[in-house]
């Protein structure tokens, strides 16, 4: 049995404080309440728990190991571990929430489900369970998105996905979340839609959030047989929406000893006007069905934002961190598109682990925390690299990386 009890979880209404909500068109009212009346019933279901944790075993791969970086470790002066999310099916953190909802999905009688992407990992992964349970697969992208990361599109094709491509605005995600509900509220009988973070209206991001709890409910005993102690001093995350994070920080969201960080993507710099640091720049607004902190200009609008990872690359951050980082439950640290470039090439040369670039900023920020030789730090290592192979190739061609083995973390 899954204990999902803390002191974090929303009200009934899906607030995390003065975050949260459900601001949604009356015409997604009916869909979100279905949603919202049956999903903590449904998840806490014995028969349910049976097939996700099953599924999350033999086809996910769990539990992912928890692996003491030995060579960092000594480097950094303290004791570094990574959650290894990366050694999931599909490559990262994102199928936990997948397999979470398309059997959630099944039980609401859907027979079709729709998403949205912008990299394209969270179509993959929508698309690999759509296969894997034979049930039909829509994913919007923007049409810029489509051009961009064309591996991922050819990947959601072959797994039998439908992709549509989203023609407004900056044809990018946040227009291809646009088109998805659109979808929905045309469809509201027989669609579910499957959302890839802790974003959006109540209840998805507690929904996602608790899909995602597995990673810190087993960093628990991992931990435990390592370390002699289940808490960690750190539990380090980068944060797009903030899946990953959540996922990580779940069971010690009630342990005030065991510090969060966030760790948003800087861009060329936090003020260079080409950043994705929402907490750091932004202020409370609506965005996609949710209060949160976004990047806003004083006429609501939102900015577009800018990180060199398609994951980071959002304008608003889930409501739970948001809440989070106002009642200072968790540190904001933001890393730069040159920082976490660096960080990936040092860690895969210290490691032999290549890891995704969203990850890298995560493991660009470690040389700033406070720690002593008996710290236990844990990084969530949230993907792999081989979706970053062209980016780390480019970097690697230009010659820029010639300084980078020698010049620290
Ligand atoms: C999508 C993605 C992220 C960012 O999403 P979160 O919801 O913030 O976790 C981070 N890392 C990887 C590898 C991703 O694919």
């Amino acid at each position: 049995m899954i204990h999902y009890n803390n002191s974090y979880n929303p009200d009934s209404e899906g607030f995390y404080g003065q975050f949260g909500g459900a601001f949604i068109p009356e015409m997604l009212f009916s869909n979100i309440n279905n949603l919202k009346n049956q999903y903590l019933e449904i998840i806490k279901d014995e028969s349910f728990q049976k097939e996700f944790d099953n599924l999350l075993k033999d086809y996910v791969g769990r539990p992912t190991p928890l692996y003491f970086a030995k060579r960092l470790s000594e480097e950094i002066g303290a004791k570094i571990y990574f959650k290894r999310e990366d050694l999931c099916h599909t490559g990262a953190h994102k199928v936990n929430n997948t397999i979470g909802q398309i059997l959630l999905a099944q039980r609401l009688g859907k027979t079709r489900i729709i998403a949205e992407t912008g990299a394209g990992q969270h179509g993959v992964a929508t698309a690999t369970v759509c296969a894997l349970m034979g049930i039909q697969c829509i994913v919007y992208m923007g049409e810029i998105d489509i051009a961009r990361q064309a591996p991922n599109v050819q990947r959601m094709k072959m797994l039998g996905a439908e992709v549509r491509p989203a023609k407004s605005g900056s044809k990018t995600l946040k227009d291809a979340t646009n088109e998805a509900i659109r979808d929905w509220i045309n469809n509201p009988i027989d669609t579910h839609y499957i959302i890839g973070s802790v974003v959006g209206p109540h209840p998805y991001p507690d929904m996602v959030a608790k899909f995602q709890s597995v990673i810190s409910e087993e960093m628990k005993w991992q931990l435990k047989e390592k370390e002699g102690r289940e808490n960690p001093d750190y539990i380090v995350a980068c944060v797009g929406g903030g899946s990953n994070a959540a996922g990580a920080f779940y069971h010690y969201l009630d342990e005030p000893e065991v510090k969060l960080v966030l760790v948003e993507a800087a861009g060329e710099g936090i003020y260079s006007g080409k950043s994705a640091a929402t907490s750091i720049l932004g202020s409370r607004g609506v965005i996609h069905g949710s209060m949160t902190m976004l990047m806003q200009d004083p006429y609501g609008q939102i900015i577009e934002p800018h990180s060199i990872s398609a994951g980071l690359d959002y304008p608003g951050i889930g409501p739970l961190h948001a809440h989070l980082i106002d009642s200072k439950r968790a540190q904001v640290f933001a890393a730069t598109d040159d920082q976490a470039i660096e960080a990936a090439f040092h860690i895969t040369q210290m490691e032999g682990i290549i890891p995704a670039l969203e990850t890298a900023h995560a493991l660009a920020v470690l040389d700033q925390m406070e720690v002593n030789k008996d710290s236990v730090v844990i990084v969530n290592m949230s993907g792999r690299g081989d979706k970053d192979l062209n980016t780390y190739i480019a970097v690697q061609d230009s010659d820029k990386t010639e300084n980078i083995p020698s010049s620290g973390i």
